[in-house]
């Protein structure tokens, strides 16, 4: 391709030989395997359009002349027009029509297209071509005037918002007023008379409010629409969306442009989205939405509710089916869903568009799917023989099992039905009502549960989509914004519940004659669409059917164990219930927050000699011991890792004096005293400060009372035949000297009570790896360590002299600035933290082979970092009880993708 740089224009990044793809019957140059350079909508067009499906003609802009269009300060490259004239040439070749023709004008559509889909959140631009002269020549090729004007003012609406920044509102309000002048309720009553006032009026408001014409001239209009939709890459609310989906900046979209098909040609004409299976339960059937006489963006945007696609779903509602209505049209587009979706191999999501009675396909992807969906395609296709069982775990995504691991309505609990609507995006979710994205957001910053309330939402909405708990609107169908957006986020919806009122101004909702004010509570079901008054009770979620099947075929595949990190029996048993093979991490000072043992904790720490401390140990130790009896228990066997006290001894003393007086005389001390002993323990810098190990090595009696209760409560079980290992892990340790002692600490401990009782047990002394001096001297550690288990919290927070606590306040800038890819306290830092991590690991393992290494930090979680934790060979993760599910699914993928590398 013949390529023309200016001397002025010196991009950065190279210039590419190809950018330009064209498509049409016959003649593809893309594929579906060129997703990175033509974008998802783009490379599937070219897919489609080999496999014989009708797809209208036109080409794709790459994403590299997005990255080249930032680079040149949000302009278009000049050397980019040439091969673009060239290829809308070849269009024009294929459907006989001319761009710009006066007497039968070719329109096309311009529309982005990233590598990842991102609904809702770019722009497109629809009939683009038309002005005074070709809508005149449209009226006349289509024999349809009403259909060229409307399809001019829909342009000229879009155009002027997208492309000139003109608030679009204010067009839609004239629209309006039209309206209500002539006493009209349906657009579809605008005669063509009254589209030719609107269109002058329009391009009026136009001038008036942007200071510029409307532009004339088609290729004017086509520069200004795909430059839109580069700059579109850079809004506001698709850097919000590319943030909540780790989706890089520099990936870019790329550029549509197709020749249109019309949906609003009639009543034989009609537009549609629609899934080759249901994307809310994963039920294998048709489903979709469709509106006769109307253009692709009404059935997103909500503006009408649409209509179901088949029979079956339309007989519920009574309304008419596009079987029903269209039946030549339906047919065909069975046929073509069937083949997209055994090409594709997975579910899909498409768009299509009826031109008098001929169907177009538009759009395909692999459909967004809740993720009770997904599990239920998943074993449907692994029993269709379409996938493996291996690939069903690759294609699932762990950490939207999330959304199935959290509290449903209970089914038994008391309700009031206010409404019900269409049951977009399951989930039980109860808060306060409020009516703008905003307020979602403000509220939710102050700690409110909010349920946002809005008659649609639109990809402005989308910050408060994410700060609220579910979405309920008054408008729209199963594939409007809020359904299709709150799906991908795994978020409750329940949407197009018409029977209720929202009253933006008054900042009510009118139901069932309740008037609900902001503030007041509901309760939303996405699972069945009902809205309920106040808040409805939840009960637990439950490992099941598909969800275990999963869950059973990736503890097939996996290497890496999952534990939990559990100091409760009721953390226990949940993290048990989800499959946890044990206990990873437990942490015993939060044993020591109970009402009924914080003061025996406070006379340990306040103690003037080791007799009085030893005093208030004395009453602790038997609740100590009844605490791990329980967890051994629950556990049955499993290994159960008790990490000995680790935060500085003021966290558990009063802060005011108010609170500091109440103590002292609960524990019969003087309040001076006390008071004077509080203030000895502040530190500057407790984090670093006066915790871990380094308790112990100075008040050993702490960890002796510890040690005892855990080998009493092992005796204790063993006598009643039950069968454990504890492991007893030492946290903070720097140096193998540290270790040494605390070990020997806890031998002698042990010895003890197992001569007292007359019980041996077999138990096993570890440590935390959380100081990068640990892990640079593992293999001195490991000399007096059974076991390892890296505290990545601590080590991060260590290794980037970033404090846990307080960095929450800036590392968001770092993560939006690229400065760090993510937050480093949720997904490891692999190049930094990471390396102290496989360092410890290798040096652990050169003294001991087997050494057994864990991870008990939040990392344990997190699906990214279990990859990386399964690369290092860990033994096993550890993670809350509601990851338990994720981080197996996780750990089955990381060691299939593994084997893939290898
Ligand atoms: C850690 O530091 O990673 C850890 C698990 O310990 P804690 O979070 O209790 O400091
Ligand atoms: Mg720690």
């Amino acid at each position: 391709m013949q390529t023309n740089v200016s001397t002025e224009e010196k991009p950065k990044t190279t210039i590419p030989q190809k950018f330009v793809y064209f498509f049409a019957a016959g003649e593809s140059e893309g594929n579906a395997g060129m997703k990175n350079i033509l974008g998802g909508k783009g490379a599937n067009l070219a897919e489609m359009t080999s496999l014989g499906i009708p797809v209208p003609p036109g080409f794709t802009i790459s994403t590299e002349i997005c990255t080249h269009y930032s680079e040149a300060g949000g302009k278009l490259p000049e050397w980019v027009r040439p091969a673009v004239t060239a290829a809308m040439a070849k269009v024009e070749a294929k459907i006989g029509k001319k761009f710009g023709d006066v007497k039968d004008p070719l329109l096309v559509s311009v529309r982005s297209g990233a590598r990842a889909s991102m609904p809702g959140m770019m722009d497109t631009i629809l009939n683009l071509g038309l002005n005074d002269q070709t809508v005149e020549g449209l009226a006349k090729s289509s024999n349809n005037p009403r259909f060229a004007w409307d399809s001019y003012r829909r342009f000229i609406q879009m155009y002027s918002d997208v492309v000139m920044g003109m608030n679009s509102s204010l067009l839609e309000v004239t629209l309006e007023d039209l309206k209500e002048e002539k006493h009209y309720k349906l657009d579809t009553e605008m005669t063509v008379d009254d589209l030719k006032i609107l269109v002058k009026k329009f391009k009026d408001l136009v001038h008036q409010m942007t200071g510029q014409s409307f532009p004339a001239d088609p290729w004017e209009q086509l520069w200004g629409a795909v430059s839109a939709v580069f700059s579109s890459w850079n809004t506001p609310r698709a850097i919000t969306y590319r943030e909540l989906h780790s989706i890089p900046a520099s990936w870019g979209t790329a550029v549509n442009v197709q020749s249109m098909v019309f949906g609003n040609m009639g009543d034989d004409s009609a537009t549609g989205v629609a899934f080759t299976r249901n994307p809310s339960t994963g039920e294998k059937a048709f489903y979709g939405e469709f509106l006769i006489n109307a253009q692709g963006e009404d059935v997103v945007a909500g503006i009408r509710t649409p209509q179901p696609i088949t029979k079956i779903a339309a007989a519920a509602s009574g309304q008419m089916s596009l079987e029903e209505a269209l039946p030549h049209a339906y047919n065909q587009l069975v046929e073509i869903y069937k083949k997209l979706e055994a090409h594709y191999r997975d579910m899909q999501d498409i768009e299509f568009t009826i031109e008098k009675g001929t169907l177009w396909m538009l759009q395909t992807r692999n459909g967004k799917r809740t993720a009770a969906a997904a599990l239920k395609i998943a074993c449907d296709m692994i029993d269709e023989k379409l996938i493996t069982e291996q690939e069903a775990i690759l294609r699932l995504e762990p950490s939207a099992l999330d959304q199935l691991l959290h509290p449903t309505l209970d089914p038994k609990a008391q309700k009031t039905v206010l409404a019900k609507g269409l049951p977009a995006s399951p989930g039980g979710v109860n808060g306060q009502i409020v009516f703008s994205s905003e307020e979602a957001v403000e509220w939710k910053e102050q700690g409110k549960k909010v349920i946002l309330v809005r008659v649609e939402t639109s990809p402005e909405d989308i910050a408060g989509m994410i700060a609220a708990q579910g979405i309920l609107t008054s408008r729209g169908g199963m594939t409007s914004h809020a359904a299709v957006v709150a799906r991908g986020m795994g978020k409750c919806c329940v949407a197009g519940c018409g029977d209720v009122d929202v009253d933006y101004r008054n900042e009510t909702m009118k139901v069932k004659g309740y008037v609900l004010k902001k503030g007041d509570v509901i309760t939303l079901d996405g699972s069945t669409g009902e809205v309920y008054l106040g808040e409805v009770k939840t009960i637990e979620p439950k490992l099941e059917g598909t969800f275990e099947r999963i869950m059973k075929i990736a503890d097939g595949v996996r290497k890496l164990k999952v534990r939990t990190n559990a100091d409760t029996p009721k953390d226990a048993q949940t993290a048990r219930n989800f499959g946890a093979e044990g206990i990873g991490l437990c942490r015993t000072e939060h044993m020591f927050f109970g009402p009924d043992r914080i003061d025996a904790v406070r006379e340990m720490i306040i103690a003037d000699n080791k007799t009085e401390r030893e005093r208030a140990l004395a009453k602790l130790l038997p609740m100590q011991r009844d605490d791990f009896y329980q967890l051994f228990k629950i556990m049955d066997g499993l290994p159960v890792t008790i990490r000995l006290l680790d935060p500085p001894l003021h966290e558990f003393v009063p802060h005011t004096d108010e609170e500091t007086k109440d103590l002292a005389k609960r524990i019969g001390t003087d309040f001076e005293r006390l008071r004077s002993k509080v203030k000895s323990l502040h530190e500057f810098n407790p984090m670093l400060g006066h915790r871990g190990c380094r308790l112990a090595i100075t008040y050993p009696e702490i960890y002796a009372m510890q040690v005892r209760a855990i080998a009493e409560a092992a005796c204790q079980l063993i006598s009643e035949g039950k069968k454990l290992i504890p492991e007893i892990m030492i946290p903070l340790i720097a140096t193998d000297k540290e270790l040494d002692t605390l070990r020997v600490l806890t031998v002698n401990e042990v010895k003890k009570v197992q001569a007292e009782k007359g019980i041996k047990f077999d138990y096993q002394v570890g440590t935390m790896i959380e100081l990068p001096r640990a892990a640079i001297t593992a293999d001195s550690i490991a000399e007096y360590a059974d076991f390892f288990s890296f505290g990545t919290n601590d080590l991060t927070q260590t290794t980037l002299g970033l404090s846990r606590d307080d960095s929450g306040r800036f590392l968001g800038t770092y993560v939006s600035t690229g400065i760090l890819p993510k937050d480093p306290f949720m997904s490891i830092d692999q190049q930094g933290v990471g390396s102290l991590v496989r360092m410890g690991t290798d040096l652990g393992r050169r003294t001991k082979p087997h050494l057994k290494v864990g991870v008990c930090g939040e990392h344990g979680g997190d699906p990214d970092s279990i990859e990386f934790f399964h690369r290092v060979g860990l033994d096993y993760v550890s993670c809350s009880p509601f990851r338990v599910p994720i981080a197996r699914l996780a750990a089955a993928r990381a060691a299939l993708l593994g084997k893939k590398l290898h």
